[in-house]
């Protein structure tokens, strides 16, 4: 078991509806050490790729995508979720359903942090049905930039996002696979 893996295990506490809660130190409390350890792996794992720039979803992939870029020493942007819809023209703009809250966000990146030139690497906290994702990859694309590779940190991988992005062609290294989780016994297995 990785560093992450034994986290969850001691700290992750599983809900109903397939949601895994990680509050205590990555979506609310946040534990830098882990987070480092988090990017060396990514780092390692994506040696050789030519990365300039890290792209994550607001609000909980930043800190992740943060202290990851440390390790490649690029910069991050952060796709924001928004509600106003007259931004086309500066601000590439995607449709994202949201796992957690059951409802739709568009998530906009402004075009000048964004183009043809760049080599992404796509970083978020956690994969289910893989929306998020499509929603970044689209904006990657509407910007002629290339995706190099997508770091996930928990990817759920009873749900289909793992699979479907992985048949897309895509490099997707997630640092902890669930195979199943029960929210009556509280057990995680790993893949
Ligand atoms: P997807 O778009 O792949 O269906 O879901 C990914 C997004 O939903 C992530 O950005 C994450 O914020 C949220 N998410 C999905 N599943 C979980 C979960 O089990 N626990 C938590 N805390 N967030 C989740």
């Amino acid at each position: 078991m990785n560093c992450l893996e034994k986290r969850i295990v001691k700290d992750g506490i599983v809900k109903e509806g397939n949601v895994l809660k990680v509050d205590s130190f990555i979506n609310h409390q946040m534990d830098i050490e882990l987070f480092n350890e988090m990017g060396a792996e990514w780092k390692r794992r994506f040696e050789g790729k030519n990365i300039n720039k890290i792209l994550t979803i607001e609000a909980s992939g930043i800190g992740i995508a943060c202290v990851a870029a440390q390790h490649f020493g690029v910069p991050v942007v952060f796709a924001k979720k928004s509600k106003s819809i007259n931004l086309e023209g500066e601000m590439y703009v995607a449709e994202v359903v949201s796992f957690t809250h059951k409802i739709t966000n568009q998530v906009i990146v402004a075009k000048k942090f964004l183009d043809e030139n760049d080599h992404v690497l796509i970083i978020d906290d956690f994969l289910a049905n893989g929306c998020a994702l499509q929603g970044l990859i689209q904006i990657v694309h509407s910007a002629g930039a290339t995706v190099e590779g997508i770091g996930i940190a928990v990817e759920k991988g009873f749900q289909s996002g793992g699979r479907m992005i992985r048949n897309l062609g895509f490099q997707l290294e997630s640092l902890a696979i669930i195979e199943s989780m029960d929210a009556s016994t509280g057990e995680i297995v790993f893949g």
